[in-house]
């Protein structure tokens, strides 16, 4: 199965639901930046959380940026999709090695840590991009998006997010859903909802068994006349560009490039999403100088 992300509704358009299989994804990003398993669960909870809330992006440019930082040993973690769900993603510190929590679990919340933040940036195209800012309330990462929901857009939100690490460290399944009370919800059903969730097993136990995103939203919201309006591929995808990396060189300022060109005679810049490198020589510094 590849994969892809789904929106739907229930109860009549008053819940509105997303849910995606991001396996490869997160296997990807492993690979990519040596994540050890409890990084890989951290950040592939954030990238899928990205993939989820990309799905409300209304421009087709609109973008939606994660991050997600804590006194916890990883620092922090990032995740960057655009509205057609290209995502791409980092953490501070891959390498972070913690014991199992008492669940027997990665200890997420122990890697993240408790004490922090979660801002969700927008990027609608206006002047001023959209932020919102929460404190996180767990380190677990779904709970923290659930509050930043309730909080900051306001929309009373269950959000479930995992990564099922096998014992060679691979990826055996990572996928998430959210599921929102849209305004109109009846009381009744909420306290429907509630209990479904409840029963429902966790979201990789759900994938190890081969249910699909279509699946699982159909198994918590097939009796509230579930009605999938829409499914689309999500991937790892960087943006990155030599481009933006001359950008971001102007961005230090003319002595600054100056000292660089003195001291270094030119310049290799990285990617941080993708690890790509970009080589400046020191007559490239010097036509950016003399821009
Ligand atoms: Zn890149």
């Amino acid at each position: 199965m590849h994969d892809h992300v789904i929106r739907a509704t229930a109860a009549g358009g008053t819940i509105r639901a997303f849910a995606a299989d991001t396996t490869h994804i997160v296997g990807q990003s492993r690979a990519l930046h040596r994540l050890a398993p409890v990084a890989s669960a951290a950040l592939g909870r954030t990238l899928t959380a990205a993939v989820l809330m990309s799905q409300s992006l209304k421009g087709e440019k609109d973008t939606i940026t994660i991050q997600i930082k804590g006194d916890g040993p990883l620092g922090g973690n990032i995740a960057v999709s655009d509205s057609h769900a290209n995502v791409r993603g980092y953490v501070y510190n891959p390498d972070v090695d913690l014991p199992l929590n008492i669940n027997g679990k990665f200890d997420v919340a122990g890697a993240v840590g408790r004490e922090g933040y979660l801002n969700v940036i927008k990027d609608m195209g206006l002047k001023e991009p959209y932020i919102g800012y929460v404190r996180l309330v767990s380190g677990e990462i779904a709970e923290d998006i659930a509050y930043y929901y309730a909080f900051s857009e306001q929309v009373p939100s269950v959000v479930a997010l995992g990564v099922l690490v096998d014992r060679d460290e691979s990826i055996l399944n990572s996928g998430g859903y959210v599921i929102q009370l849209m305004p109109g919800a009846e009381e009744e059903i909420i306290g429907q909802l509630e209990d479904k969730v409840n029963a429902v097993p966790a979201i990789t136990t759900l994938m190890a068994e081969g249910k699909t995103p279509e699946d699982i939203l159909q198994i918590i919201l097939g009796d509230f006349g579930l009605n999938i309006s829409g499914s689309a591929p999500c991937r790892l995808l960087c943006n990155c560009s030599r481009d933006r990396m001359e950008r971001n060189l102007l961005s230090l300022g003319k002595s600054e490039l100056l000292q660089i060109i003195e001291d270094q005679h030119g310049a290799e810049t990285q990617c941080h999403f993708c690890n790509n490198k970009y080589q400046f020589s020191e007559e490239d510094l010097m036509k950016l100088v003399n821009e």
